[in-house]
Formats: structure tokens, C-alpha cells, sequence
């Protein structure tokens, strides 16, 4: 079935993001709809279990717990660097978001805490540990095609030009 949410297919979807306390961290109301391909981790996965098998005007509410959504915080992910490996003439701020090369890409961190010496990184994603509230309208579904699933993500609008 091509109008509802399932593997495969793209969704278009209007959404509201809030933390449990009903603080908004992100949405799409007037922007245009989100757009994405199911089944290939472009969102994450309890948002898309969520959102499985919705058809097109329906509305879901769901809460997803930090195992569901971006993972608890490890203490280990939080690192003690010295500050000359930072270059000198870069501006260190608290709450700065940086990446750092490894061989699997690029990996993003946050400065924590800066002292004379030593900066304090934390890897956790941002939003580690959170539970998330989601409110969410399916706009359009329909079924990806062969390149789009090839690729392992939407092609045109809303998606990736090329
Ligand atoms: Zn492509």
C-alpha cells in the first residue's frame, strides 16, 4: 500500500518536538513538511516505529524514552583534552559544537568546560538522555523509487538535489 507510512516509501510530515516539560526543541510548523525515506535511518528508529503504517491527514502522539530516541548518556563520552591540541587561534566557548575527524567521519562534541590547560569535551549527542514528546501530521506518502532506496534518501523536493 502506497499511502500509508511503511519501508520504503517517503513521507512528508508536519511536526512538533517537545521535551517533557513541554519546552519546544524543534518543528516544522511553518516550514515546509519534513521530508524522508523510511526504513534507511534518516530518522530515528522509534520515530519511525511510531509512525508505521499512518495514512495521509492522520495525526500521532507519542512519547519515545531515550533508548527509543538518541541513547542515554555515557559518562565515558565525556573526555579531559589539552588545550594545545585545540589550534590557538580558534575560540573556545562553552556549549560549542565542534567535530572532530576520526576515520569513521566526522564526530561531533560539545565544549563543556574550559580551564587554563584543559577543555572539557562531552560526545554525547545533544539530545542523549531525553525522553522526547513528539506531535506529528503525515502530509504525503507515497512510494520511493529504485534510486531513492539505492541511495538511501529522497530525491526532489524536500530531499537531495543531484
Ligand atoms: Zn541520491
Amino acid at each position: 500500500m502506497a499511502n500509508v507510512i511503511d519501508k520504503d516509501t517517503v513521507a512528508a510530515v508536519h511536526y512538533t518536538g517537545t521535551f517533557p516539560d513541554g519546552e519546544v526543541f524543534d518543528s516544522s510548523e511553518g516550514k515546509d513538511p519534513l521530508v524522508f525515506l523510511v526504513g534507511h535511518r534518516q530518522m530515528i528508529l522509534g520515530f519511525e516505529e511510531e509512525m508505521m503504517g499512518a495514512a495521509v491527514g492522520e495525526k500521532r502522539e507519542f512519547t519515545l524514552t531515550p533508548d527509543r530516541a538518541y541513547g542515554e548518556r555515557d559518562d565515558g563520552a565525556i573526555q579531559q583534552v589539552p588545550r594545545d591540541q585545540f589550534p590557538a587561534d580558534m575560540p573556545l566557548e562553552i556549549g560549542t559544537m565542534m567535530a572532530a575527524q576520526t576515520e569513521q567521519g566526522p564526530l561531533p562534541f560539545t565544549i563543556t568546560d574550559i580551564s587554563d590547560d584543559i577543555v572539557t569535551v562531552d560526545f554525547n549527542h545533544q539530545m542523549a538522555g531525553k525522553t522526547l514528546r513528539f506531535s506529528v501530521e503525515v502530509v504525503e506518502v507515497r512510494e520511493a523509487a529504485p534510486e531513492e532506496i539505492a541511495h538511501g534518501h529522497v530525491h526532489g523536493p524536500g530531499g537531495h538535489h543531484h
